[in-house]
Formats: C-alpha cells, sequence, structure tokens
C-alpha cells in the first residue's frame, strides 16, 4: 500500500557532477509522484535530501557543515525529515548516522529508485533507514523533474570499469552499468513531445557505452538518437581518450547533431603521472586523437579535466602538462588540485606532493586556461 503525501514538501540540495543533478531530478520526479511538492525553499520543507558527491575531501565536508544546520533545524521541527544519498551515503553508509544522529535516511547510488518506499518506512515506522546495497538501476517509467527546460539530462549508463588510481567513482557507482538502448530512445522521444531540442547523454564513460550489454556501442546509440525528429543538438560526457576508437572519430562529423563539442578529460600531460594514475591512454596518443578529431571537424570545441600535484609531480612532469595544455588549447578546463581519496589506490602512493605546491600549480594552471580561452574567444 503506498501513501500518497499531500502537501508534504521536499527540498533537495544536489552535489558534484551533471550525474547527481540528473539523479536528483529523478528523485523530484519520484516524489512528484507520490504526492509531494518540491520545494526550493529549505526551512518549508518535511524533507529535506542531500545527494552528495566524493570526488573531493572539500565535498564531504561541505556536507557535514549542513548536516550540522540541519540538525539544528530539526531541534526546531522534530518532525523534519533528513536523507544522504549520492556517492558520500554510497561510500560511507552507517558512518553517517556516527556522525550525524540526526540523519533518519541514508540510500546509496543503486538505490534512488526506491526513494519512496524508504521515506514511508521512516515516517510510518519511524525509524532509520539505510540501503545501501549495489544493483542494477532500472528507471523504465521513472519520469525525472526536469528544471532546465531547454536541454535535458539522459543518463545512458551508470559507474565505471576503468580504475583510475585517484577515482571514487568505480567503488561510489560499482561497474559499468549501461542502460537498454530501448528504455534511453523511448526517453528522448518522450522529451521532444515535451519540447526538448537538447539533450546531454551523461555516463561516466560514454564511449564505452553498450560494453557490458553486448550487440551495440555508443555510436549505434548516436546514431539512433541522431535520426530523432525534433531533436537538433545531441552532447555527451564524459568520454574516456583510451575508447575514443577510429570509428567514433570518423563517424562523428556525419553526425549533424553531435558534432561541435568534445570533453576529453587528459589530467596530466606527463606519461610518468598518466601510467601512475592508471589512465591507459599516453601524451602522444591523447594528442593523436586530438589531431584526428579537429582534421575531421575543425571547428570542434575541445574541453577536459586536469589534475596537478599528483603523487610524485615533479617540476618536470608539471611543466609536461602546461605545455600540453598549450598545445592543445582546449575551449576551456575543469581543473582541480589532487585530493587523497580513502581507499584509492594514490592515497597510499608515496611522493605525496604539499597542499602549498598543489595550489601554486592550480593558480597557475588556471591563469595559463584562462589566457587561453580568452584568445579563443577574441580569435
Ligand atoms: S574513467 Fe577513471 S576518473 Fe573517470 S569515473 Fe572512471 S575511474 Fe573515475
Amino acid at each position: 500500500m503506498s501513501i500518497i503525501n499531500y502537501n508534504k514538501k521536499a527540498y533537495i540540495k544536489t552535489y558534484g557532477c551533471q550525474m547527481n543533478v540528473h539523479d536528483s531530478e529523478i528523485m523530484a520526479g519520484l516524489l512528484l509522484n507520490k504526492g509531494y511538492e518540491v520545494t526550493a525553499n529549505m526551512n518549508e520543507a518535511d524533507v529535506v535530501l542531500l545527494n552528495t558527491c566524493a570526488i573531493r575531501g572539500k565535498a564531504e565536508d561541505k556536507v557535514y557543515s549542513q548536516l550540522g544546520v540541519l540538525k539544528k533545524l530539526k531541534e526546531k521541527r522534530p518532525g523534519l525529515i533528513l536523507g544522504v544519498g549520492g556517492c558520500m551515503a554510497q561510500r560511507e553508509g552507517e558512518k553517517i548516522f556516527r556522525r550525524s544522529p540526526s540523519v533518519d535516511l541514508i540510500f546509496g547510488t543503486h538505490q534512488i529508485c526506491n526513494l519512496p518506499t524508504f521515506l514511508n518506512e521512516v515516517i510510518r515506522e519511524r525509524r532509520k533507514v539505510i540501503a545501501i546495497k549495489e544493483g542494477k538501476i532500472s528507471q523504465e517509467g521513472v519520469k525525472a523533474y526536469r528544471a532546465d527546460r531547454a536541454e535535458a539530462y539522459v543518463a545512458i549508463m551508470r559507474g565505471c570499469n576503468n580504475h583510475c588510481t585517484y577515482c571514487v567513482v568505480p567503488s561510489a557507482r560499482g561497474r559499468q552499468n549501461s542502460r537498454p538502448p530501448e528504455e534511453v530512445i523511448k526517453e528522448i522521444e518522450d522529451l521532444v513531445e515535451e519540447g526538448y531540442k537538447e539533450v546531454t547523454l551523461l555516463g561516466q564513460n560514454v564511449v564505452a557505452y553498450g560494453k557490458d550489454l553486448g550487440g551495440i556501442d555508443f555510436i549505434d546509440l548516436l546514431e539512433r538518437v541522431n535520426e530523432i525528429e525534433g531533436i537538433e543538438k545531441i552532447k555527451y560526457i564524459s568520454s574516456h581518450p583510451k575508447d575514443m576508437s577510429d570509428r567514433l572519430i570518423e563517424t562523428l562529423p556525419g553526425l549533424s547533431k553531435a558534432c561541435e563539442d568534445l570533453h576529453l578529460p587528459v589530467q596530466s600531460g606527463s606519461n610518468r603521472i598518466l601510467k601512475a594514475m592508471n589512465r591507459g591512454y599516453t601524451r602522444e596518443e591523447y594528442l593523436k586523437i586530438i589531431g584526428k578529431v579537429r582534421s575531421l571537424i575543425p571547428r570542434i570545441s575541445i574541453t577536459t579535466d586536469i589534475i596537478v600535484g599528483f603523487p610524485g609531480e615533479g617540476e618536470k612532469d608539471f611543466a609536461d602538462t602546461l605545455s600540453l595544455m598549450k598545445e592543445v588549447r582546449f575551449a576551456s578546463a575543469y581543473m582541480f588540485k589532487y585530493s587523497p581519496r580513502p581507499g584509492t589506490p594514490a592515497e597510499k602512493m608515496s611522493e605525496q606532493i604539499p597542499e602549498e605546491i598543489r595550489l601554486k600549480r592550480l593558480h597557475e594552471v588556471i591563469d595559463l586556461q584562462r589566457e587561453i580561452s580568452e584568445k579563443i574567444r577574441n580569435f
């Protein structure tokens, strides 16, 4: 028996990446479907959900300080329900109850579609609930609530089969799990019905889509989405250089709706560091991909991710990153200083770089990228 929660207000706070933004859209859709109202005002909410990120230590610190604020709000309003979801919930689990006893619900990245059930349990049985079991997420029939009416995120897969040594995603989101193509196509056709013309296909490594399904790959899916009438622009994020096949690169120019942007994280310009990161490609291989893409689509806008201060990164390695940025001239870049994450191989590596050097290098790449982006804009 499912309870309809008329007049109950839910507030969802999202931390982190586009996948988390989209997961929050799915949560909002599920709650609206159960009669909740989604509010942008935390102070009037009956249910507050934090959809968390675990990619850097800072992200987790922010969540705990927010939980401190919510504890005070709950002291004033004892009926308030506090839930923590997302990557930090998946990795930390029970620890969150211990550190923040005012939390009622912890649900992992594989459990978002069961959110209404968990809330019912918390409300009806007045007990704490934790659900972080891994498993296949079926979004079939789930309608996300998208505040953005111009561009829609569509998750095509979840999880990742790569093991970059600094990354928590595999432990937070599990192994690669591609959605059935029919489900993705149906969702996009429904979006066209709603008036959307632009979609962004989401995944940790979209160019590996279908490898776990067999019989289909990212190119097949992209070609099918490209054929959907009413769709005018297709973006996709994120791509891993080692899975950028020649076939994909040669197919892109023919996909009129999908060839203006490419986000291709390089992380470092040094082969020594790329190896230590277990990225699976070299500087030369990365530059070759860029060269091939640009020769076929000269106007393409290429963006990337850069990590500075990775363990063992010497002045020469850092100089390699700067020279690669000068050579590729990215339209823009997400730039981070290395953040040691518990349970990752990189955390245990020797030659950890002092914070002040990581910060100095971060400023240097930000300054360089600003210069490059300005020149590109003024060109
Ligand atoms: S490709 Fe590497 S960095 Fe990206 S999500 Fe997978 S493990 Fe993390």
